[in-house]
Formats: structure tokens, sequence, C-alpha cells
């Protein structure tokens, strides 16, 4: 599934290629110079993978990833050093300040994006296109399907993106904060209530294969998928 990838670079044309090979990829390219006007763009939307090289003008890479990772509303997001240094000390500083992943420079742009992958795959489940299976329920990314043996389930766009995020995020308690921030998306202002509407839907949906008990209740929480029947 296509990610929204900030990258932050100083050399445009460095920026360029970088940007180019993502947006091939299927990704949305936001891009940035320097630290400041990276920290504006957050500010502004949450990307879903921060791309940053170590040396900038102005604050480096690596203080604006410790910053990243101080800010409750940014700690989670994924982010992948890009630097020219490869030694082992500066690896051990970068991976310190809270980057996910480290590319030394020169880099091909097929790795580039073979590590975007595996580092949304591992944080971020539901922005891969993998199909998931729980309990015989299989969702499918790429088909926008869900289907329970040889049933086709008809679920709305949110229901979907609901389903998604819990089957990528089994057996954990969500709160209904933490699925409006998920599945809604960051900057959304819509009431706590409505994550129970679609759960609601999302349950009635999955009625017909018998995997509605599959979406628990958590008192005094939030939801959680089971992730066995
Ligand atoms: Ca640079």
């Amino acid at each position: 599934m296509p990610a929204n990838i900030l990258v932050v670079e100083d050399e445009p044309a460095i920026q360029e290629l970088i940007a180019i090979n993502l947006e091939h990829a299927g990704h949305s390219v936001l891009r940035a110079l320097d630290a400041e006007q990276a920290a504006r763009m957050v500010r502004e939307v949450l990307p879903d993978v921060v791309l940053l090289d170590w040396m900038l003008p102005g604050q480096s890479g690596l203080a604006f990833a410790r910053r990243l990772r101080e800010d409750e509303r940014t700690r989670s997001i994924p982010i992948i050093m890009l630097t020219a240094r490869g030694t082992e000390t500066d690896k051990i500083a970068g991976l310190e300040s809270g980057a996910d992943d480290y590319i030394t420079k020169p880099f091909s742009p097929r790795e580039l994006v073979a590590r975007i992958k595996a580092v949304l795959r591992r944080r971020s489940p539901q922005l891969t296109d993998e199909a998931v299976e729980v309990s015989g329920l299989r969702l499918d990314p790429i088909t926008h399907r869900v289907s329970a043996h040889d049933m086709q389930l008809d679920l709305g766009p949110t229901e979907f993106r609901l389903l998604h995020f819990m089957m990528t995020h089994p057996e954990r308690v969500h709160s209904r904060t933490q699925l409006l921030d998920q599945v809604w998306g960051d900057h959304v202002f819509v009431e706590e209530r409505t994550v129970d509407v679609h759960i609601r839907r999302l349950r009635k949906s999955l009625e017909s294969s018998g995997h509605d008990h599959l979406i628990q209740t958590v008192r005094g929480s939030g939801y959680r998928l089971a992730a066995v029947s």
C-alpha cells in the first residue's frame, strides 16, 4: 500500500533521485531541505516514514531524529537515516537517536525501496499490501476484498481500514483515540463514539461468516481483535 514519505535531504540532485524512485514505487513524497522545514511539514501532516539525511545545514539529521522521538505525536514514525558515514560508531549513534534503519550513501534505489518496505512492514503492517489472515478471515489490500472460507464479505471503506489495522495488530487493545489516529488519520476531528458506530458496522459485516466475535470490546479500554476464535 502506498505510504507518505517525507524526504529530508539538502542536496537537490539526491533528493530528486530519491523522490523519483519512491514515486515510481507508488509512494507519495514530501520534500524538505532542512530540519526546520521538515518540522513544519510534520506539524501539518504526519508522514508514514521519514527518510532523513544525517548531514543537513542547521540542525543535523541525528538531532532531528531525537526531536521526533521526544514528541509523543511523532514518536512512532519510522525513521531511516541516510548518510555517507559508514563507520560502526556512526551507525550506533544513528540507531541510538531513534532511527529504525540506516542506509549508507551511495545506495541503490532498489535497496532504498526494499528497506522502506521492510520498515513499513515492521512498524506499520497495515500500510503494506500483503494479505493478512486471522482465524480463517482473509483481507487482501490489493484487491480490497475480505473473505471467509469461500465467502466474500461486504465492508464499507472505513470498516475495511479498521479491520486491516486490527488484523495487523491482533491481540492488542486499542483505545478509541488510537483507532481514530491510526484509521481515520491524524488531525481529523471526529468524536470518539464514531469508532463505536463503525465497530458495530464491522461486526455486522462479519456476522455472516461468524467472525464478528473476533472483535472484542475491552471494557473501559477499547477494542481488540482476538487472534484465536
Ligand atoms: Ca546532506
